[in-house]
């Protein structure tokens, strides 16, 4: 797909699973089951992806998945497999290598937004992209750096620490663009300070939902996980912006949904939900 001068790619890094009822907080299981089947450790399958913009002067990638630090136990617990879905072999599909990326762009740092950013060489931590700005939103910088018990353990410090050393990390405050052709929306319900690049020219728009709209599955108002720090806040905020979406029929992207890349969003004077799947790259 292409909008305005970039060409647009779907990269898919991992399949992981995480808790059913962490994932639809309030939402009875019998009613999220039917859209997202359980394990036998009420486990549901996700992905994490990646979003590639490519323009004459620019790779830019939108968060990097879990990446490949993972223990056994933690491997284990998320299930996460890099067997069929990794970040090399999505990135070597469309004819690129992770030094040629010029920036990476980090939503939040939740290990599983972030993982890749960062990868082992020979038991040493270097940079995924070496030749990459990583631009990160400085509040939640400040809360990955400081996180509460609720939130400690969705950051991990290996994820950026060498790229802080290596002085790769770009900080942003607020809104304003810093990638041509990029705007960015701001969320506050799920962490604080989620980044959301909105990609568009005259006829259409894709937003990058990032954990707002996870999978498509969450499109409804009250649909949301138990992650968020404040659950509240996050039905405001998509009660604010689908109405948006659906009236200029934008593109949303999902990060985490197996089935779906993107879609585009109906309202029935009732619910939100997926109007139709959107295919972003073969
Ligand atoms: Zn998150």
């Amino acid at each position: 797909m292409r909008i305005g001068d970039y060409q647009l790619y779907s990269i898919e890094t991992s399949e992981f699973s995480l808790d059913g009822g962490a994932m639809f907080g309030i939402i009875p299981k019998p009613l999220w089951e039917k859209k997202s089947p359980a394990d036998d450790q009420n486990r549901i399958s996700m992905v994490t992806r990646s979003l590639l913009l490519v323009n004459d002067d620019h790779r830019i990638i939108i968060d990097t998945g879990n990446g490949t630090k993972w223990q056994e136990k933690f491997k284990d617990i998320y299930q996460i497999d890099l067997g069929r879905l990794n970040m090399e072999r999505s990135l070597v599909k469309y004819g690129l290598t992770p030094d040629q990326i010029t920036d990476v762009y980090c939503t939040h740092l939740h290990f599983d937004h972030v993982g890749g950013n960062t990868t082992y060489q020979d038991e040493k931590l270097v940079p995924t992209f070496p030749n990459a700005k990583y631009w990160v939103q400085s509040e939640n910088w400040d809360l990955a750096n400081s996180p509460s018990e609720k939130d400690a353990g969705s950051f991990m410090r290996n994820d950026w620490s060498v790229l802080e050393e290596n002085g790769m990390i770009e900080f942003v405050d607020g809104k304003e663009s810093f990638l041509p052709g990029i705007e960015n929306h701001l969320t506050y319900g799920h962490t604080i300070g989620m980044m959301h690049p909105i990609i568009g020219d005259t006829s259409q728009k894709l937003i990058y939902m990032a954990d707002l709209v996870p999978m498509a599955a969450h499109i409804p108002l009250p649909w949301i996980m138990a992650y968020d720090i404040h659950p509240a806040q996050t039905v405001k905020e998509k009660e604010q912006i689908l109405p948006k979406i659906v009236e200029e029929e934008w593109i949303i992207f999902f990060e985490h949904d197996p089935v779906y890349q993107a879609g585009k969003v109906k309202y029935d004077g009732k619910h939100y939900q997926l109007q139709e799947g959107v295919i972003i790259s073969e």
